[in-house]
């Protein structure tokens, strides 16, 4: 695995495909780069492109595409339905890869040191990367948009993080942040009524629903609302009432742990006006929107969810509540579908937890552990799944590469006149095989009676085999590779002193 990062900018312009290539092709210009996305929408006037790659790719790209989009788009003309304070509107960089919150909040603040000072435009830093409590929220530091970055900036609360605090009548203003990476899941029912999905959405988002009584099982939705009254304040998560809202929000945490004051805000409630409002029932996952659609195309109705933080909440711990609940309502879930990408971590996370619940040693093949999952969740369902098209970080060897060769092929190959591949990937694959046979008795060791009091080591050995076996079959290649980069430095001329330098400088870097 190498270090990957994410970029999701968003630039003000959604109508003119030529302008949004201009863009996007200063992202494809820097190596490493990988655009993955482009999806205009005419409506919102607005672009959101995906890219990822190295952190030092992604910096660069990031910067070009900012430079490109106050070229070419002029705020003062913009008009769309969508929220927006800038030509570049936001960029958020995401760890996908071996790569941490902090270098991404690193990163956030280079590029918007850069985009302040080379390019004149006020810079916000936004999420994790924010400065100040009360610029994490995107739609706080967004307030007031474009049409309000005169008066904004100068107040100096709103002084930008960098850049001039002066009104950029052409860029506007960019927020740049660091985020986590955002998991697009669906979860397919064997149903028609779009109800069924809703209900049990309802229960499985962070926000929760309108708390209801009476007639609630099997499905929720069909109880009667609870409302607050005067002096009469329902508990949405049990039968209790209180007398004022301060005892219902009490009650709410001793009882429940639930901070109610803050599930309000989650559906644009106020604490502090309660009387004739519905009163509601938190649901069970933070980082976690969901709800209830039809999807002719696959002639079923699905959950659609979005995951903001996959290492709190997981795919398949929502998928598992979901089969728990669609089961109390006499509804099968059929499988489930990742839309867009998914990071590896979260694919093996999956995979692991299957593969304990059926007791089964987590220090296999990688490969194994990921069609594990593919299989635990149902995720060719609907739709295809490809690994090395859905799963950022998974590597599947190159075409041509000596590890995909075939025993035979690879030892007639160290066997001619060419002087690679030779030892050190012999030794490479030498050590993997070594490797391979710890992982054996490892794994032939664990689940085995007589064996219980060493199991846990016998997996963590196991993966720790599968971990040393992986990076030596790389090393095959890798060793191969690097020779013929010190063979072609080799090779390089030698004449002039300017030459000569060129050459041991490639050479070293061969070595
Ligand atoms: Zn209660």
């Amino acid at each position: 695995m190498a270090k990957i990062v994410e970029c999701v900018p968003n630039f003000s312009e959604g109508r003119d495909p030529r302008l949004i290539k201009m863009i996007t092709d200063e992202i494809e210009a820097v190596e490493g780069a990988v655009l993955k996305d482009v999806d205009p929408g005419a409506d919102m006037n607005r672009v959101v492109v995906t890219f990822f790659g190295s952190p030092e790719s992604v910096k660069e790209a990031a910067f070009r595409a900012i430079r490109k989009a106050a070229e070419l788009i002029d705020m003062r003309r913009h008009h769309g339905t969508h929220p927006r304070m800038g030509a570049t509107d936001v960029c958020p960089f995401v760890p996908v890869n071996e790569v941490t919150m902090e270098e991404c909040v690193g990163i956030a603040k280079e590029v918007g040191k850069r985009v302040g000072e080379e390019l004149g435009i006020p810079v916000y830093l936004y999420e994790n990367a924010a400065g100040r409590p009360d610029r994490a929220n995107l739609a706080m530091v967004r307030r007031g948009e474009y049409e309000g970055l005169p008066e904004k900036l100068r107040d100096p609360e709103w002084a930008p993080d960098f850049g001039p605090a002066a009104f950029n009548a052409r860029a506007g203003a960019t927020a740049v942040g660091a985020r986590e990476f955002l998991i697009a899941y669906n979860i397919d029912l064997n149903s028609r009524n779009k109800d069924h999905a809703t209900d049990i959405a309802f229960e499985l988002r962070e926000k929760g629903r309108t708390a209801r009584s009476g007639n609630i099982r099997p499905f929720y939705y069909k109880g009667e609302i609870l409302k607050h009254r005067e002096g009469h304040h329902p508990c949405g998560s049990c039968g209790f009432a209180a007398e004022t809202p301060e005892a219902l929000f009490a009650h709410s945490m001793e009882a429940h742990g639930i901070d109610y004051r803050r599930l309000l805000l989650l559906h644009d409630l106020d604490p502090e006006n309660l009387v004739g409002q519905s009163a509601k029932k938190p649901g069970i996952f933070p980082h976690c929107k969901a709800i209830g659609w039809e999807v002719p195309a696959y002639d079923r109705v699905q959950i659609s969810i979005n995951l903001t933080d996959y290492k709190v909440t997981p795919p398949h711990l929502v998928l598992e509540k979901a089969r728990e609940l669609a089961a109390e309502r006499g509804i099968v879930i059929t499988g489930s579908e990742i839309v867009g990408l998914v990071p590896l971590q979260a694919m093996l996370d999956a995979g692991r937890f299957y593969l304990r619940r059926m007791n089964r040693s987590t220090g296999i093949p990688q490969e194994d552990i990921l069609n594990t999952a593919i299989q635990s969740m149902g995720l060719r369902d609907v739709a295809p799944f490809d690994l090395a098209e859905k799963v950022i970080g998974y590597e599947a060897p190159e075409p041509g590469a000596l590890v995909s060769k075939v025993t035979r092929e690879f030892v007639h190959e160290v066997s001619r006149d060419s002087p690679a591949p030779g030892g050190g990937s012999v030794a490479a694959l030498a050590g993997a095989l070594g490797a391979a046979l710890g992982s054996m008795v490892a794994n032939l060791s664990a689940g085995k009676p007589g064996f219980e009091e060493v199991e846990d080591a016998m997996v963590e050995a196991a993966e720790a085999a599968q971990g040393a076996k992986d990076r030596l079959l790389r090393g095959v290649d890798e060793d191969t590779r690097a020779f013929n980069a010190y063979i072609d430095a080799v090779r390089l001329p030698k004449g002039a002193p300017e030459e000569i330098r060129r050459r041991d400088k490639a050479m070293q870097e061969g070595l």
